[in-house]
């Protein structure tokens, strides 16, 4: 059998400029797929126009080149992938999977009250002839356990209906729901490994059914802990997060590699940015950031 080659991916969201926090995922990710040997794809996660930032994507790409994370290929934008995305819809829909659903937020958020959004299925017998309404589009799920190794976090499984119940592929504005483009981009592109944050960890179960339902192969996962700031919580463009700077990516390079606990010798501080970067692709174990969730980078 011919040996598959190994295929990363960082799929940023053009929601604002590049922070240390996703700094260290794209580090990650690129050395991974370095290590072994494979291809690095670059995503952007542009499917969610509302939250797209102008000029984001412009100074994401050049923040990565001048750190050289210089990706392969060409740069998929989920923006020109919708048709794929419509085309699973309709796979779904013919396997009765899908229903519409017109319950509005404050609706939802009344049921709940408190307690975290579980989905408690109103609209479950709704077929889309029977509503003029707007509606979005949820995924029936199962009451059956979804397990699957972390490569850093161990065994993860969860009850899909138990904990968030029928989620939502498309929304009722027509934008497609994450969990659904991030698999249909996967699977187009082989990738063979997702590395991302940790945050993302509760929603690879709804990932992994997905694949099921689709008969899409699962990649493997590693979930990188999170970058907190002194208040313990993560660094990202909501919480306004500083923009990495290019200025030093020396400096800069360094300190990610400490964060990843690959501990970079002193005298790096005197190589350019390729070398680092070869020093660490030589060095990169990932194994030393087993089971840890979260880092505080101050
Ligand atoms: N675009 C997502 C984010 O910025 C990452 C998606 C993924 O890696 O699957 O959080
Ligand atoms: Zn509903």
């Amino acid at each position: 059998m011919p040996v598959e080659i190994y295929k990363g991916r960082f799929a940023p969201s053009p929601s604002g400029p590049l922070h240390l926090g996703s700094l260290f995922t794209a580090l990650a990710s690129f050395l991974q797929a370095h290590k072994k040997k494979g291809q690095w794809f670059l995503r952007i996660d542009d499917v969610d126009t509302i939250r797209v930032t102008n000029g984001a994507t412009d100074s994401i790409l050049k923040t990565l080149e001048a750190f050289s994370l210089q990706w392969d290929g060409e740069i998929l934008y989920q923006s020109q992938q919708k048709e794929r995305y419509e085309q699973a819809i309709e796979s779904l829909q013919h396997q009765s999977l899908l229903y519409p659903c017109t319950c509005s937020r404050k609706q939802l958020a009344k049921i709940n009250k408190n307690k975290p959004a579980i989905y408690p299925g109103i609209c479950r017998r709704k077929k889309p002839t029977d509503t003029k309404l707007p509606y979005s589009l949820r995924i029936r799920t199962d009451d059956a356990l979804i397990g699957f190794t972390d490569k850093l976090q161990g065994v993860i499984s969860q009850n899909i209906a138990l904990s968030v119940g029928d989620f939502v592929l498309k929304r009722r504005d027509n934008i497609y729901a994450y969990h659904l483009a991030t698999i249909i981009d996967d699977d187009f592109l082989g990738i063979t490994e997702v590395l991302r944050g940790i945050d993302l960890l509760d929603s690879t179960p709804r990932q992994l059914y997905l694949q099921q339902r689709l008969n899409l192969k699962a990649p493997e996962f590693m979930h990188l802990p999170v970058l907190t700031d002194a208040s313990g919580i993560k660094l990202s463009k909501q919480r306004f997060a500083k923009p990495v700077s290019g200025e030093n990516p020396v400096k800069m390079l360094l300190t990610c590699l400490e964060l990843l606990a690959q501990n970079p010798p002193s005298a790096l501080s005197k190589a350019n940015k390729k070398e680092i970067l070869e020093w660490a692709i030589e060095n990169w174990n990932p194994s030393k950031l087993s089971g840890i969730k979260q880092l505080d980078c101050l």
